[in-house]
């Protein structure tokens, strides 16, 4: 039976909200539901309770007691564990989650060249043939696997860049999205150049008419929003560009791309172009407060002067960034000059995990590094950058905890030996410095409890995984057999 109010006692919550104080730390707290989105959250009192005994009676579900409901003599139990917003990752790509572990210790291009862009060809080719193995789509499985990988590490909501093939499969991204119960916003990818043949995008109005078709399609799909991700702008033609931010700003949607991720594929479009790429977006008008980028690695003074100038934002990938040796974006400058930015994961696979805390460890811990400067990046600072900060991107209704945002929590499990001990003064510090990310015990979403005491309530895991082994055994097999495309920007090796 679904309830239609909920409760949860905790030891800690963490509200990172304006309405409470972005630093506010809550010791013995409780959170009200109502539905869909929180009602209250405040300090734990027996007298609260017994008010909301008499107003609400056995409506209301008790999360960490299950089968119990609220009644005055029964004292609400506490889950040993801190509340937080549900993380929200503001750059990732469902596509990835099945590549992980693949063509390591390779630079950017290389990577998409032999795992990336090989592995979606492998499904685009072996499609009909992989349904039937698997009596599923392979790609709604391999975005299911990818929700599966935020829920385990307790994000709500996402951005899902959608690039290369998987631009004409938004429908599959849609169904597994459901079936997970998270929100997701849907960069729908777009190319015209230096790129897979097979897949650019020639005359310029195909992508525009797919972005309608699309954003028609699903504008009242609860959970669900879709904006044009134009793949890199190495990738993507002035005329192409310009439609899709002429659409954008008629459809009062962000806009999505990735930016200067790689030096040397970033000093390459400087010698063909003969400017940066954000110097480029900037002459076709492509930046403004609506646009976020990917990475943005490596900037120029004249690339910051733009940034700031034009209020567009910056999504950090700390964990791709390193593992393809891309290099960091200069975070400090960003900070100086007000340029905004989120901490991200990137996909699967060149981050290879979605473990958003370690990706806010990694950010502060390299700034803290390369500046000679431990004062730099707060465990506060970066914890607001997974969850406040990219919400506020991307528009959803989550990032807090507070009155009127949609109920998205994360509660980690205190009684875990790194965690331990953990008091109200060192709590934010533990969550970035002492967890390792996985001891995500609850999560809700939408007030619907996606994991329970470590357990996916929705979705039946074994069988996904096992899927995705063979699905990986597969893509195995194909690679051994075919010639990777050398078509992605600039050739990293003669072919
Ligand atoms: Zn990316």
């Amino acid at each position: 039976m679904v309830m239609k109010y909920k409760i949860l006692r905790s030891r800690f919550i963490l509200p990172i909200s304006d309405q409470l104080g972005r630093n506010a730390r809550i010791s013995d707290g409780y959170i009200l539901i109502e539905g869909d989105k929180i009602k209250e959250v405040g300090k734990y009192d027996q007298e609260i309770m017994k008010s909301f005994v008499k107003k609400y009676g056995s409506e209301i579900e008790i999360i960490g007691e299950k089968e119990t409901y609220l009644s005055p003599t029964n004292e609400l139990k506490q889950i040993y564990g801190v509340a937080l917003p549900g993380f929200v990752k503001a750059h990732g790509h469902d596509h990835e989650s099945a590549i992980i572990g693949i063509a390591k210790d390779e630079p950017l291009t290389t990577w998409l060249d032999e795992a990336v862009n090989l592995y979606t060809g492998f499904l685009h080719s072996e499609e009909e043939k992989l349904t039937k193995l698997l009596g599923v789509s392979p790609y709604e499985l391999s975005y299911l696997k990818a929700r599966i990988d935020d829920i385990q590490h307790g994000i709500t909501t996402a951005l899902v860049h959608h690039c290369n093939f998987n631009k004409y499969h938004v429908d599959e991204l849609v169904r597994a999205n459901k079936k997970a119960g998270t929100k997701i916003m849907i960069a729908v990818g777009a190319q015209d150049r230096h790129y897979d043949p097979r897949i650019l995008d020639k005359p310029a109005s195909i992508a525009v008419e797919r972005m309608e078709t699309y954003y028609q399609k699903y504008r009242n799909e609860r959970n669900v929003q879709i904006i044009p991700g134009p793949d890199q702008f190495f990738s993507n033609g002035p005329e192409l560009l310009k439609a899709l931010k002429k659409w954008s700003v008629e459809h009062k949607t962000l806009i999505h791309i990735h930016s200067s991720e790689e030096f040397a594929t970033t000093e390459w479009f400087k010698g063909e172009y003969g400017m940066t790429p954000i110097e480029y977006g900037e002459s076709i008008g492509f930046l403004d407060q609506n646009t976020f980028v990917g990475h943005q690695v490596h900037c120029t003074e004249h690339d910051l002067e733009i940034l700031t100038k034009t209020g567009t934002k910056v999504v950090h990938n700390p964990l791709a960034n390193t593992i393809l040796g891309s290099g960091m974006p200069p975070l400090q400058k960003f900070k100086e000059r007000g340029i905004e930015f989120a901490i991200s994961t990137d996909g699967s696979g060149s981050a290879d995990n979605q473990n958003i805390i370690n990706a806010a460890r990694v950010a502060a811990q390299y700034q803290k590094a390369f500046h000679h400067n431990a004062k730099l990046m707060t465990a506060q600072d970066v914890l607001e950058r997974i969850t406040i900060i990219p919400s506020q991107f991307l528009r959803f209704n989550t990032g807090s905890l507070e009155q009127g945002k949609l109920a998205d929590i994360a509660i980690i499990d205190l009684t875990v030996p790194n965690l331990t001990p953990t008091r109200e003064d060192n709590l934010v510090e533990n969550i970035i410095w002492a967890s390792n990310g996985n001891e995500v015990q609850y999560v809700i979403s939408n007030g619907e409890i996606l994991i329970y005491n470590y357990k996916f309530i929705h979705i039946d895991i074994s069988d996904v995984l096992q899927k995705i082994q063979m699905l990986s055994e597969l893509f195995y097999e194909y690679k051994s057999n075919t010639l990777a495309q050398k078509a992605t920007g600039i050739r990293t090796k003669q072919g």
